[in-house]
C-alpha cells in the first residue's frame, strides 16, 4: 500500500519524476539526487516498506536479484573501481527516507567517500553465546 506522505512512494510510482535507470512492475532504479559518488543509484520497491524489519523475504530476493544485474550496468557505464551495497535502518544507523531502499555507491580510486567504523575486540565464549541466540530467532 502506497503511503500519501511518502516521497518514495510518489518516486517508485512515478507521480514525481525522477532520473530513472531501470523500472518493472515491482521496482524502481533512480539516480540519487545528492551522490555520494557519479552514479550512485538507489533500487526502491513501489510497494512501500519501511526498512530491513518491514520488507518481506521474497521482494528483498528480487530486490537483491536485481541489484546485481543493476551493479553490472552501472560498472560498464561508470567504469567504477569497486561498489558499496548500503543499506540504511533507523535513524540512528543514517536511515533519512523511511521506504525501504538499497544505495549502489559506485567507488574510484582516490575518492573520498568514507563507510568505515574502527574494528572492535570479542572474546570467543560470548561471540559463540550470542551467535546461539540470534541462531535460536531464525
Ligand atoms: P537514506 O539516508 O539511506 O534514507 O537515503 C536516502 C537517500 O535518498 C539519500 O541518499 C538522498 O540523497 C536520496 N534522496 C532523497 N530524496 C531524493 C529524491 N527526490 N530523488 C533522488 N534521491 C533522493
Ligand atoms: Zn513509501
Amino acid at each position: 500500500m502506497a503511503d500519501k506522505e511518502c516521497i518514495f512512494c510518489k518516486i517508485a510510482n512515478g507521480e514525481i519524476p525522477s532520473a530513472t535507470i531501470y523500472e518493472n512492475s515491482d521496482f524502481r532504479v533512480i539516480l540519487d539526487v545528492a551522490p555520494a559518488n557519479r552514479g550512485h543509484a538507489l533500487i526502491i520497491p513501489k510497494e512501500h516498506f519501511k526498512d530491513i524489519f518491514d520488507i518481506d523475504a521474497v521482494t528483498a530476493g528480487k530486490l537483491f536479484s536485481l541489484a546485481t544485474e543493476v551493479a553490472r550496468a552501472m560498472k560498464s557505464v561508470l567504469h567504477c573501481d569497486g561498489m558499496n551495497i548500503v543499506q540504511n535502518n533507523g535513524i540512528i544507523a543514517g536511515q533519512t527516507v523511511f521506504h525501504f531502499h538499497l544505495h549502489l555507491i559506485p567507488r574510484y580510486e582516490g575518492d573520498h567517500v568514507d563507510l568505515h567504523w574502527a574494528q572492535g575486540e570479542t572474546v570467543p565464549t560470548e561471540l559463540q553465546e550470542l551467535a546461539k541466540e540470534i541462531r535460536k530467532k531464525i
